[in-house]
């Protein structure tokens, strides 16, 4: 929390005088990990309206750091859309004559504040603007480019030039609001009612769109001196040593699940927004299941009219699927909740669990609560539990030789929702937030093996990892976060696979080797079936006993608690 304000008040000094530009001068709009648009993007904006201004050309530039990437676990899969997006970004800014230059930066991430300036003082820059990350070692990063052009206008030597950081990946961005007493929310509901009045104070400033668009550069720029060159420079196909496992074959699968292009994130919405719950059709391919053309009653009738349930139902298509989009920023979220308040139709953004809508904005807010949780107890982004007391004290030890671990990230625990939901994980790069919640709990209470490996999985896995919200979730799943599920209440898989997945149409598509089991045996074949039987169908038997898994689970949080 304190370097958040560090940055904020360091990230208020202006320095005019340097802003003069030389004639050849450029602007830049740094492009991070977490906001690759060019619609109602707030640095992008701002850096484009400041090159207007001065007349000087806008780069942008955008730095692939390997060493950030080992340190966030981000998966390969997350970092071939980046890839895949940059090069469409790249076309998009040539239409505007905006060079869009990357640099792969394989040293020591904390050098990279030097690398930017260095780039900056041979691109004679007059300010650079960004959008601001919450992840601890991002803000630290930006605290030491502010610290660096600050240290180097008092001593004449280095990049000097104007810095700015906005807040753009929250739709209330972290510190805005505040309990009572001034402190961080620490629980989620009165955080939610606490965002939702604040955005309903203020609606026109969330629902008119405050940035605005990017605007050309002029076409002199292709034979800018620094500039020019940079049009021809290629984005890379991959990242050495964040490679796709799976070659070609993974590389389409992936293309095609998760598309990037022109209307892909309006369609999407769209999808979600306007057209029929498709029962018993769960998620394939957001753009290719069949078009049901627009319902009458979106309100009632759609996707997100149908949410209230809808989300809770992993063989039905009733959610979103723009996390990807959300965490790597093709899409705003304020634009997310524009939408759905046009959709409302009402007078206020309604954030209620009585309607489809409001259930979705609130998961929204869910979203925003965790950058805040990282803001204000940065200690979570740093390896470390929320709640202190459960900081290495938990026997988190069952299993030493590695084989559970093993089990569960391979789907073969013999628990069929959970190894369904960790096979849709290996396929698609996602998993179904009702599936995230249970594979979690086994892990940690079932399993009782350490959340934090858990966490680290689904980050190498995840096209949509995103450190706030994956910390968030898996903290809340073993009881060691924020406003978490409260340890004594362990997920029974076999009952939640009941709720979830009420026909087994989910666990037959993942778990093919169960296809035959007929009726409710499907959630727990061990019941009903000899191991024979089992495993003649090529399945496996449960690695552990449930019954007794929690018992030896709550005795272990017990004895934690005890003794903090
Ligand atoms: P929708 O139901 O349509 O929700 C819309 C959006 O709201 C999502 O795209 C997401 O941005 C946000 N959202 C929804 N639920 C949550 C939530 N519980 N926490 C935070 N934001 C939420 N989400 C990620 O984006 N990245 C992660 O790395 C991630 N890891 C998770 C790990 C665990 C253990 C758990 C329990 C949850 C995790 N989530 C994560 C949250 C949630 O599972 C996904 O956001 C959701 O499944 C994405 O699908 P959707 O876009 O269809 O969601």
């Amino acid at each position: 929390a304190k370097l958040y304000d560090t940055l904020r008040d360091l990230s208020t000094v202006k320095v005019e005088e340097d802003a003069k530009p030389n004639k050849d001068g450029v602007v830049v709009y740094w492009s991070r990990n977490k906001d690759l648009r060019l619609d109602d993007n707030t640095a992008l904006s701002y850096a484009s309206a400041v090159a207007q201004d001065m007349h000087l050309p806008l780069v942008v530039l955008h730095i692939f750091s390997i060493g950030d990437y080992k340190s966030h676990d981000r998966s390969p899969r997350r970092i071939d859309f980046q890839l895949r997006q940059l090069a469409y970004l790249k076309e998009q800014l040539a239409a505007l004559d905006i060079p869009l230059y990357t640099l792969t930066h394989s040293g020591n991430r904390k050098d990279v504040p030097r690398v930017v300036c260095d780039l900056l003082e041979e691109w004679g820059a007059t300010g650079l603007y960004a959008n601001l990350e919450y992840e601890v070692d991002e803000l630290r990063r930006d605290t030491e480019i502010l610290e660096r052009t600050k240290r180097a206008r008092e001593t004449g030597e280095g990049w000097k030039g104007q810095v700015e950081l906005f807040k753009d990946f929250c739709i209330v961005a972290p510190g805005e609001i505040l309990t009572k007493q001034g402190k961080p929310y620490s629980v989620y509901s009165p955080y939610q009612r606490s965002w939702l009045a604040q955005i309903n104070s203020h609606l026109g400033d969330y629902m008119h769109k405050q940035n605005g668009p990017v605007i050309a550069n002029p076409s002199s720029t292709r034979s800018h001196p620094v500039l020019g060159s940079l049009f021809s420079h290629q984005i890379p196909e991959s990242i050495p040593g964040f490679e796709l496992e799976g070659g070609e074959d993974e590389a389409s699968r992936m293309r095609r699940l998760w598309p990037v292009g022109d209307g892909v994130t309006e369609s999407i919405m769209h999808r979600f927004l306007r057209t029929k719950m498709r029962p018993a059709k769960f998620f394939e391919a957001p753009l290719e299941s069949e078009a049901d053309g627009d319902v009458a009653d979106p309100k009632k009738k759609s996707k997100i009219g149908e949410y209230c349930e809808g989300r809770n139902r992993v063989d039905w298509d009733g959610t979103s699927h723009i996390s990807p989009y959300l965490a790597a920023g093709l899409i705003s979220p304020r634009e997310c909740i524009r939408l759905a308040f046009k959709l409302a139709g009402g007078k206020e953004l309604p954030g209620g669990r009585d309607t489809g809508i409001g259930m979705w904005v609130q998961e929204i807010a869910w979203r925003d609560f965790y950058q805040a949780v990282l803001v204000a107890w940065p200690r979570v982004s740093m390896g470390k539990p929320f709640n202190l007391k459960y900081d290495g004290t938990v026997a988190w030890a069952m299993d030493n030789d590695g084989a559970k671990l093993k089990a569960w990230k391979e789907g073969r625990t013999g628990f069929p929702i959970v190894d369904a939901a960790m096979r849709s994980l290996k396929e698609q790069g996602y998993m179904h937030n009702r599936c995230r919640m249970i594979v979690a709990s086994f892990l940690s209470k079932d399993l009782l093996i350490d959340w934090r490996e858990g966490e680290k999985f689904f980050m190498q896995s995840l096209i949509d990892g995103d450190l706030g919200s994956n910390n968030g979730g898996w903290q809340w799943s073993a009881s060691t976060g924020c406003d978490p599920q409260p340890y004594f209440r362990i997920f029974n898989p076999a009952s939640q696979s009941e709720k979830v997945d009420p026909d087994g149409a989910y666990i037959r598509h993942w778990v093919p080797e169960l296809r035959g089991v007929k009726g409710k045996a499907i959630h727990d074949p061990s019941a009903k079936l000899t191991k024979k039987e089992i495993e003649k169908m090529g399945y496996v038997m449960p690695i552990v006993d449930h019954a007794k898994a929690r018992t030896k689970a709550i005795e272990a949080f017990k004895e934690c608690v005890a003794s903090a």
